[in-house]
């Protein structure tokens, strides 16, 4: 009977040396509101110690430069590292870039594992996802436009895409582009790395968010608007088979999705120390705020979403390492929309638990509710995962005979009554 909730003791070692680590050395550097490049700086030799722990790039196996931990331990390493958005750049797992390596790692040619992976994991390049389009709906990515066609030994892209995450910070950018239209609709699109000097590239901006209000422009986790016109690139830019796009691109998603989510609990878990820290001293009308009853509402609903997202993230993590990505397809949309409406939830519970100074940019937790939002929209709107798990569950499902329902009364004590006539016959016999 195998049924296990417990970490291995030298695998907790770790993690609470993470733990402090990321308190000590990563917090602090989050007030200092550092530009790209000095954030490098500041990073780089975190990383070093991070390395020699023996933590760095866990999400990928030993012969790519990672750890080969999996996805159970990285969801364990996640929670800590998801605190803060610094810290899984110093643990070289950071998004895109962890997502993108993991595409490069099934799709890639050896020489663009060479040219670009193992640059990639070592923290030297920085990269890019590029599939959302303004003019067509991301959550419905069969209708993107951006295309792609061979040119002799060359592939030539023309379409403009937005919200490349780290697109204005990158070095190369992964561009989903129809290469195929007359293909079915799944087989259209292909996937290019296009190095982000290749002539044609131009990053028009960051587009300012509720996450980063300011037009900023080459900084960590903007979200950049791309143009791509006539831009060429050779034969070998592809990635994976002609035509594998959707393929690559769910295969990516779903670790990608599930790597968010586990980040989401380090931040619930940090928004509930401050909802909780608040509770212990604000006093009003006779009394601190964890005396009421709605404060101590918000404390028992946070800890149970908490508990319960932590605990479905990790058992699609267990799934994953188990029985594959496409096994845990339904847990992993489930966690998907369930994240992030927890981490909405606590975020916001405890914002408004610390009233004006928790709207002010005195606390975190502004920020922190700003970054939430896009969690509902980001790899996937929660509608879009919904109809994904009720389709599956509805698979299960048939009409009942008659459309009569299975659990109808009735009928059931009817066909009980014929069945056990012999119980019903002696016990009125017996009167
Ligand atoms: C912070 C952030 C980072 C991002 N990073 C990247 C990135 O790095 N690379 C990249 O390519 N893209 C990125 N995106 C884009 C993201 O993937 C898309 O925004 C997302 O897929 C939704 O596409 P859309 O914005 O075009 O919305 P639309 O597709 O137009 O959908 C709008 C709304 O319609 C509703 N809807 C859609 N489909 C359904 C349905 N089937 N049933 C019911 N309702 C539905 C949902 O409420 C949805 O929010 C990022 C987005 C955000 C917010």
């Amino acid at each position: 009977m195998a049924w296990e909730f417990s970490t291995d003791p030298q695998f907790q070692e770790q993690l609470d040396w993470m733990d402090s680590f990321v308190r000590e050395e990563i917090w602090p550097l989050e007030t200092l509101e550092l530009e790209h490049r000095d954030l490098l700086r500041a990073v780089a030799p975190l990383r070093e110690r991070v390395k020699e722990r023996g933590l760095w790039a866990a999400h990928l196996d030993p012969e790519l430069g990672g750890q080969g931990f999996g996805q159970l331990k990285l969801g364990l390493m996640h929670e800590i590292a998801g605190t803060s958005v610094l810290a899984p750049f110093a643990f070289g797992n950071q998004p895109p870039d962890s997502g993108n390596s993991e595409i490069l790692a099934l799709a890639g040619t050896p020489e663009q594992k060479e040219r670009y992976l193992h640059p990639l994991l070592a923290g030297k390049l920085f990269s890019a996802f590029s599939m959302t389009e303004l003019d067509t709906p991301g959550a419905d990515p069969t209708q993107l436009r951006t295309s792609a066609r061979l040119e002799g030994d060359e592939w030539v892209i023309d379409g403009r895409k937005w919200f490349s995450s780290n697109g204005s910070i990158a070095d190369f950018l992964i561009v989903m582009a129809v290469s195929d239209p007359d293909e079915a609709p799944h087989r259209r699109a292909s996937m290019f790395v296009v190095p982000a000097d290749t002539p044609g590239v131009t990053v028009v901006r960051d587009v300012p968010t509720l996450d980063h209000m300011d037009q900023s422009f080459g900084k960590y986790g903007g979200h950049a608007e791309i143009e791509y016109e006539n831009v060429r690139v050779p034969a070998d830019a592809l990635l994976g088979e002609r035509g594998a796009g959707f393929k690559i691109a769910q295969q990516r998603l779903g670790p990608g999705r599930i790597h968010h989510c586990m980040r989401w609990i380090g931040q619930a878990n940090r928004a509930f120390d401050m909802l909780c820290e608040r509770a212990t001293y604000r006093a009003v009308q006779g009394g601190v705020l964890a005396d009421k009853q709605t404060v101590q509402n918000w404390i028992a609903d946070s800890a149970a979403e908490i508990k319960a997202a932590r605990l479905m993230t990790l058992q699609t993590a267990w799934r994953i390492d188990n029985e594959g990505v496409r096994a845990a397809r339904q847990d992993i949309a489930l966690i998907k929309f369930f994240g992030a409406k927890m981490l909405n939830n606590v975020v916001d519970r405890a914002l408004q638990a610390h009233g004006s100074l928790g709207y002010s940019t005195d606390l975190p937790l502004e920020a922190m509710f700003r970054a939430a939002r896009g969690a509902r929209i980001y790899d996937g709107p929660d509608e879009v995962h919904r109809v994904s798990v009720a389709r599956q569950i509805l698979k299960g499902y048939a009409p009942p005979p008659g459309e009569i329902p299975s659990e109808h009364v009735p009928t059931r004590r009817a066909a009980a009554e014929q069945r056990f006539a012999w119980l019903l016959d002696a016990v009125t016999s017996n009167d």
